[in-house]
């Protein structure tokens, strides 16, 4: 790939990411381990999201070592509100791997790196080239649109392939002297000056060198075709208590979404449903209710990347329980507040409280 201004470009972009660049808290560290955290939790979640929860979860695991043999239960409570749960597990298996395989130091090649759980191409090329200073790229979607607008690539980003074209771009353009500061200078740019809607070009510090701005259709790059189809399952949630005042609650299975995370029982509602849901949540959950307390105690959607809850919830009283599931047991307040529960349940504890 040519491209004649490349060391314009990279030159002015890293001066204005070292005027410009965000004082956050993983980049007062090289500590490869600790940028790898902030890595995992910056995919997906908002940098003002991840940054009590990178300092809280550092200082309960300061090192590998610590991390790597931590309780599952505990870690995803530490997790709890971050949401990609998946991420915090791969996470530590990758911790683990590190500290067991390459005697707890973080790889620094992208062979070994990549190999661990967790780290993709992404997640790699961030900690190599800012823990290690190595010339390595980190394409995300930010950086996938400012090259897109910069050198005017046309291909679909929604395509797998496609991060390829970026990957060479990125190689073609970096500071072989600063490349962290490169990648981090490309996420910047991203994140504030080259958004998604209303680019800020006047304000862009490599706008002389930005082929759409020359031709004015920064707005209709990147180029994204596919679009995820986000699907709806609607569930009566119930929010069940005993005498005593304990919720009961269910952990859900040890494997995809949301795994190992405890909830208030949900009952799908579909076309196909032939018992009422009171009915089933009696049946499934070997309990007796009383009768509704409140059967409209919430009613809220969430949205997952690929799926939306729709839940009605419902709270009741129960009378008699025998022989629960394995996975289901009563709790008091205090306890659930130990439980790692998903956002969406913490909703419906918020207002219990
Ligand atoms: Fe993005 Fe505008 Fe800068 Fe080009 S000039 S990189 S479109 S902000």
């Amino acid at each position: 790939m040519e491209y004649q201004y490349k060391e314009l470009f990279r030159q002015n972009l890293v001066e204005w990411f070292n005027k410009e660049k965000r004082d956050l808290p993983w980049r007062r560290t090289s500590d490869p381990y600790k940028i790898w955290v902030s890595e995992v939790m910056l995919q997906q979640t908002r940098v003002d999201t991840v940054i009590p929860y990178y300092n809280r979860f550092l200082k309960k695991y300061p090192t590998l070592q610590s991390l790597a043999y931590a309780p599952q239960e505990e870690l995803l409570k530490m997790w709890e509100g971050l949401g990609y749960y998946s991420r915090a597990r791969n996470l530590q298996a990758g911790v683990k791997e590190v500290v067991e395989k390459y005697d707890a130091k973080v790889p620094d090649n992208r062979h070994d790196i990549s190999k661990l759980k967790g780290v993709g191409p992404y997640t790699a090329g961030a900690v190599l080239s800012i823990a290690y200073n190595k010339a390595e790229h980190a394409v995300d979607g930010n950086v996938m649109r400012v090259l897109s607008r910069a050198l005017h690539i046309k291909e679909d980003i929604a395509l797998p392939k496609t991060r390829k074209i970026f990957e060479q771009a990125v190689d073609m353009l970096i500071d072989p002297q600063r490349p962290g500061d490169f990648n981090q200078g490309l996420m910047d740019l991203g994140a504030m000056i080259c958004t998604p809607t209303s680019p800020k070009c006047l304000l862009c510090p490599v706008r002389d060198y930005c082929i759409a701005f020359q031709e004015g259709d920064a707005d209709q790059l990147p180029i994204k075709t596919k679009k995820i189809k986000n699907k709806k399952i609607k569930y009566d949630v119930y929010v069940g208590y005993d005498e005593n005042g304990r919720y009961l609650l269910e952990k859900r299975p040890d494997e995809g979404l949301l795994a190992n995370m405890w909830q208030f029982p949900m009952i799908e509602i579909s076309k196909e449903s032939v018992l009422k849901s009171s009915d089933e949540f009696q049946l499934n959950y070997n309990v007796d209710i009383m009768d509704f307390v409140n059967d409209n105690l919430l009613t809220f959607k969430h949205v997952f990347s690929h799926l939306t809850w729709e839940m009605n919830c419902n709270l009741v009283k129960i009378v008699k329980a025998t022989d629960l599931p394995e996975n289901v047991c009563f709790y008091s307040k205090e306890q659930i507040n130990q439980l790692p529960m998903p956002v969406p349940m913490l909703k419906i504890l918020n207002v219990l409280n």
